[in-house]
């Protein structure tokens, strides 16, 4: 019997990978939605967690595909009904946020799954499996993509606690803690804020690496025609490129691997495992990365930015 299944925010991302993921795998059904603005056709629709979390107790776990800022009432509401919680990324606004899901989720006995889509893409394993024992160099993060393309409109993003240009940053430092063997720490950043919003559209980051190598990161926000998702990585034993977002992947220059776009489906059976193992993933480093970029970095003032 698939397990049942709510969706909480019925937005870009729930539309886009949410709905059809879920849709397409056999151990989920998707019961019930819960959205202030939209509904669903052929599923219970709901216009408030608290109203779906009353009605539907036979639905035993929840997706939160909404925005950092309310996440964390929503996750707690969810976890207090004892139902599973899938988080979107960024698993919460802050640190402390996330510890203390962490510590309501342990106390109620239920899943809670901090997922990383862009860890779930097809080459991240194998980019882990070929790092693994080799002698870093360098590491050179260029995530720099198109705002306006990505998130038209969400004014959300810009907002304290919406992480700006680290929202899709965040992405690539989730790739990265999990294919580098060796302990990294965020040492520099510069964070370039428009003059009219609260979080950054750039930032340029450097790492402490244990052996010396040089790992960086480099954020855009503002680029337009080719987008680019690329972690390269060069060691004493050769060079690989991750490109795409992690579905592509270079040995010494050579196309090694190319997937498909699987992220959101393994996303879901990564949740259905834990579920059915009782058991939580929370990990947060990519989000430590994040906490210490704005502690840490030097905030310049750029153009302001519109829509
Ligand atoms: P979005 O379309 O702006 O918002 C998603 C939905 O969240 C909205 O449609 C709304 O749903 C609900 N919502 C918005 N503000 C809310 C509030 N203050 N309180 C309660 N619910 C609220 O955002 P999105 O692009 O889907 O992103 C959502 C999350 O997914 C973010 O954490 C983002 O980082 C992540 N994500 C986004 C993308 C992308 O390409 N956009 C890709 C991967 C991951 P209802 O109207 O149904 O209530």
């Amino acid at each position: 019997m698939p397990e049942k299944i709510a969706l909480v925010g019925i937005g870009k991302i729930a539309r886009d990978q949410h709905i059809p993921s879920i849709h397409a795998d056999k151990d989920w059904e998707l019961a019930a939605v819960a959205s202030r603005n939209a509904s669903l056709d052929g599923v219970d629709n709901f216009s408030s967690l608290d109203e779906l979390l009353e009605k539907r107790p036979d639905i035993s776990t929840i997706s939160l595909a909404i925005p950092p800022q309310p996440r964390f009432d929503y996750a707690v509401k969810a976890l207090k009904a004892r139902r599973h919680v899938m988080l979107e990324k960024p698993p919460g606004q802050s640190l402390a946020e996330c510890f203390e899901l962490e510590k309501l989720a342990k106390e109620m006995g239920v899943t809670l799954y901090a997922s990383w889509h862009s860890r779930a893409a097809d080459c991240v394993p194998d980019a882990k499996d070929w790092l693994a024992g080799k002698t870093l160099k360098s590491l050179r993060i260029t995530w720099k993509e198109d705002v306006r393309r990505w998130h038209p409109g969400q004014d959300w993003i810009f907002e304290p606690g919406g992480m700006g240009v680290f929202d899709p940053g965040i992405n690539a430092l989730s790739i990265m803690t999990e294919i580098l063997p060796d302990p990294v720490h965020v040492q520099q950043a510069t964070l370039a804020f428009p003059e009219n919003r609260d979080t950054p559209i750039a930032a340029q980051l450097m790492f402490h690496h244990s052996g010396g190598a040089q790992v960086t990161a480099e954020f855009d926000w503002l680029q337009e025609g080719l987008q680019s998702w690329d972690i390269e990585v060069e060691t004493a034993q050769g060079t690989m490129k991750l490109a795409m977002g992690g579905s592509k992947m270079f040995i010494n220059d050579e196309l090694v691997k190319e997937g498909a776009d699987h992220e959101y489906a393994n996303l879901y059976r990564r949740m259905a495992e834990l579920v059915q193992a009782e058991e939580s993933d929370v990990d947060l480093l990519p989000l430590v990365h994040v906490s210490d970029a704005f502690a840490l970095g030097r905030r310049v003032t750029v153009a302001p930015f519109e829509f």
